[in-house]
């Protein structure tokens, strides 16, 4: 098996590298801001709670997250390997999801951390809002988003860094062009399927 994070601040391009490098490696994708907004969608108890923080762009709490990336692991047990995206986003969870892999024998192989300028995250995520239809894509979340990221989540990079998993990645490239770069660390673990 193969895990992969994806790591980044809110708009730094991980869903978007997320799906190409998921075609290319035959990797199974969880994004926990997805998972969580299928569930408000379909108004689930978990959604209906969690919602209340995604509007306010605060994070869900650690057990709600644990909960469903847990269950997600165990449904696709076959997988070649995981893509994490927008998980794990606090210390808490990074422990947690080091436990869950060790009980199925793996573990974290890579994290690529997108770095991308504030400014041109903010760019990023207010034009996403204007065509996404996303609730929390308005400049007053996206600015409690980013506070949050950097007081909670930010130092998740250390944890993996300290682990010597982490590589940090220019994101403000062309797509084409950052996919490149994430691809060559990938080989290094995997080759494209
Ligand atoms: P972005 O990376 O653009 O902020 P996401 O789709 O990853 O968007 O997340 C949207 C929202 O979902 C977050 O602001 C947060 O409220 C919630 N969320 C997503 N992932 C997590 C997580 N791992 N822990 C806590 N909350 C999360």
């Amino acid at each position: 098996m193969f895990n992969l994070i994806l790591f980044g601040p809110p708009g730094s391009g991980k869903g978007t590298q997320s799906s190409t490098i998921m075609k290319s490696y035959h990797l199974e994708h969880i994004s926990t801001g997805d998972l969580l907004r299928d569930e408000v969608n379909k108004k689930t108890p978990l959604g209906v709670e969690a919602k209340k923080y995604m509007d306010q762009g605060l994070l869900v709490p650690d057990e709600v997250v644990i909960g469903m990336i847990s269950s997600k692991i165990d449904e696709k047990a076959g997988a070649r390997g995981f893509i994490f995206d927008g998980f794990p986003r606090t210390s808490a969870q990074a422990e947690a999801l080091d436990k869950l892999l060790e009980f199925k024998n793996t573990g974290i192989h890579l994290v690529l951390s997108l770095e991308v300028p504030e400014h041109e995250l903010v760019k990023r995520l207010v034009n996403r809002g204007i065509t996404s239809g996303r609730s929390d894509d308005n400049e007053d979340v996206i600015a409690k988003r980013i506070k949050e990221y950097y007081a909670k989540t930010e130092q998740v990079a250390s944890y993996y860094y300290q682990h010597g998993k982490l590589e940090r990645v220019k994101g403000d490239n062309s797509i084409e062009d950052t996919f490149k770069i994430l691809a060559k660390h990938i080989d290094k673990y995997l080759l494209p399927a």
